[in-house]
């Protein structure tokens, strides 16, 4: 059987419930904290108060990396889901329950059973600041989430032990879902697999789904990259194509598969703010956009990772000037990235107007068109989706270059496109708009799991 891990913030249950439900499923049961006192010959509070956290979060990751794969039921440390090395251990071949309770339930148990302090706060406080901090690692963790303040250890174990053997969706959910993704165009055997997860009698209600949410989205990656990363992380996922012209209808679809999250694409990104529960600051304060939507108990959390994928390349430009092209969606990410990075911005756009209002959304500089000559930047970022088809032209031509610029083609069909052509010519540094793919899907793994992917398994994964 698939190991089951619980996560949660302490004083969820994750002991107590982990034990009632081991029982019932006749497991060995393991507290990962209990070992760790096992092998150091040491109590949590001596570790802590001897050696301090960082010492802790070694033994921690020490027993968790060598934990059972099989057959076998643990509880985790509250802070275990904050490294990323814990989070591919604890969740390769695994389902995780991520346990949760309101503030007053879990300060009334923790006084009744003292833990080590982890900050020099009161311990309400303690725990609104570290539940705070911790809860996009948290729902990272969670293939199956249950609130646990009103329930008693017995009921909720009973709980567990049904989502684990029959999921969230009703059969009905999952056959309408069904004939939603019969009208689409997924690929053929990727269509058998979903058809094998929403529908057939052996179904594994433990399956989680994924998509990509768009219209047109058949072409994207996503589902090639995600699913080879699913097989590589031996996560119990599987990532479709959610396409259709109704946002409405995708989110109704999203719901009734309990997808775990969607990765959002044109013309959605702005719209799908709207049915979000949460949004994080980036994504709703400044780029006005969502490009990652993730499902965790009962709430919608909204991110965007675009912004992430276009400063990654340009760490090292840090405070140079950037000529940016384009004024339309992604070219909000893309201010949002060049200003991170304390550079001085310059928007040019077709259409002026539009240049001048992001220009003053974003408190930088915006020019006409043809002033670009005499700006002489040290990066140029193309936003626009010249150079893809139907118009294949570049924005600039080779003599608008010098070697000295970075040239950053946002467009990524064809991957090499002819503006990187007429900075390669000229000796430009140059970055391909495949690296904003890459490093946006690491991000947004990230969110969906908490684990790192290096860069080098994306790129070859997408080879
Ligand atoms: P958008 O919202 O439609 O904005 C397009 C922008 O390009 C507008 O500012 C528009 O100017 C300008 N533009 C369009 N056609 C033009 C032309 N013929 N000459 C000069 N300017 C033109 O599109 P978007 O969502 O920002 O996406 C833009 C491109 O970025 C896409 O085509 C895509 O290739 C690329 N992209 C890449 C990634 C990635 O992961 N690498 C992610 C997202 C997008 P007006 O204001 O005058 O209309």
């Amino acid at each position: 059987m698939r190991r089951i891990v619980f996560t949660g913030f302490r004083g969820t249950g994750k002991t107590e419930i982990g034990i009632r439900v081991a029982q019932q499923l006749n497991l060995p049961f393991i507290d990962t904290d209990a070992l760790i006192e096992q092998k150091s010959g040491r109590s949590i509070p001596d570790i802590f108060h001897e050696d301090g956290e960082e010492r802790f979060r070694v033994w921690e990751r020490d027993v968790i990396a060598t934990l059972p794969t099989l057959d076998v039921v643990v509880s985790t440390g509250g802070g275990a889901v904050l490294d990323p090395v814990n989070m591919e251990y604890l969740r390769s071949d695994s389902v995780c329950v991520l346990l949760s309770a309101d503030i007053d339930t879990i300060e009334e148990r923790l006084a009744k059973k003292p833990r080590p302090a982890l900050t020099a706060f009161p311990l309400r406080q303690e725990i609104a600041e570290l539940r705070d901090r911790r809860r996009h690692a948290y729902r990272a963790s969670s293939d199956f989430c249950l609130d646990t303040t009103e329930t008693t250890p017995d009921s909720a174990a009973d709980r567990v032990i049904h989502l684990l053997k029959n999921g969230i969706s009703t059969e009905q959910q999952l056959a309408t879902a069904f004939a939603f993704f019969k009208t689409g165009r997924i690929p053929r055997p990727a269509f058998s697999s979903l058809e094998k997860i929403l529908i057939s009698p052996d179904r594994d209600p433990q399956t989680r789904i994924l998509g990509v949410a768009g219209y047109p989205c058949a072409h994207s990656q996503s589902p090639r990259l995600f699913n080879a990363l699913f097989e590589r992380y031996h996560l119990n996922y599987h990532y479709t194509w959610f396409e259709d012209p109704e946002l409405d209808e995708i989110m109704d679809v999203a719901r009734a598969v309990d997808a775990k999250g969607l990765s959002v694409t044109i013309p959605f990104k702005h719209d799908v703010i709207e049915y979000c529960d949460e949004i994080d600051e980036h994504a709703a304060q400044q780029i006005g956009a969502v490009n990652t939507v993730l499902f965790a108990g009962g709430s919608m959390i909204g991110h965007n990772t675009d912004w992430l994928g276009i400063r990654k390349p340009l760490v090292a430009k840090k405070g140079a000037k950037a000529v940016l092209l384009g004024a339309g969606g992604v070219a909000r990410a893309a201010v949002y990235a060049l200003l991170d990075l304390d550079m001085n911005v310059i928007i040019l756009n077709r259409t002026p107007e539009k240049a001048q209002a992001i220009a003053e959304r974003f408190g930088c500089a915006w020019a006409p068109w043809d002033a670009f000559d005499k700006l002489k930047p040290d990066v140029v970022v193309n936003a626009t989706p010249l150079g893809m088809q139907p118009d294949t032209r570049s924005p600039l031509k080779s003599d608008q270059l010098n070697k000295d610029m970075t040239v950053f083609d946002l467009v990524y069909t064809p991957p090499v496109t002819p503006l990187i052509e007429n900075a390669r010519k000229v000796g430009c540094e140059t970055i391909t708009g495949t690296e904003v793919f890459v490093q946006q899907a690491r991000e947004q793994f990230y969110i969906f799991f908490g684990i790192d992917v290096p860069e080098t398994i994306v790129r070859e994964l997408l080879t």
